[in-house]
């Protein structure tokens, strides 16, 4: 698999506290590109459940996945068996 990287959620290094750094990225994002709260709810838990989870990021796609699921415009980048992605656009 080729390895990928969104670059919107790289951190840099030097950044100490990634927490505010979500957060503040997260207060950035347009209110008509961000997703409903409770749309936003459902993908964190799919993602919270899922086995390419790890430490608040995907590592299918390698973004935070607090960030990718804010997006309304984003999508789950995993393909279970023919269906894709746990949580689509919208
Ligand atoms: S594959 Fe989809 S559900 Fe799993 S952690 Fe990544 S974005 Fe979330």
């Amino acid at each position: 698999m080729t390895q990928r990287f969104c670059r919107k959620c790289m951190i840099p290094d030097y950044v100490e506290d990634k927490e505010e750094f979500i957060s503040v990225y997260l207060d950035q994002i347009p209110p008509q590109d961000r997703t409903e709260e409770a749309v936003y709810d459902s993908r964190l838990k799919a993602c919270s459940i899922c086995e390419y989870y790890l430490n608040g990021m995907c590592r299918l796609c390698g973004c935070f996945v607090s960030i990718r699921a804010a997006h309304k415009g984003q999508r789950c980048p995993g393909d279970f068996g023919g269906t894709t992605g746990r949580w689509e656009t919208g």
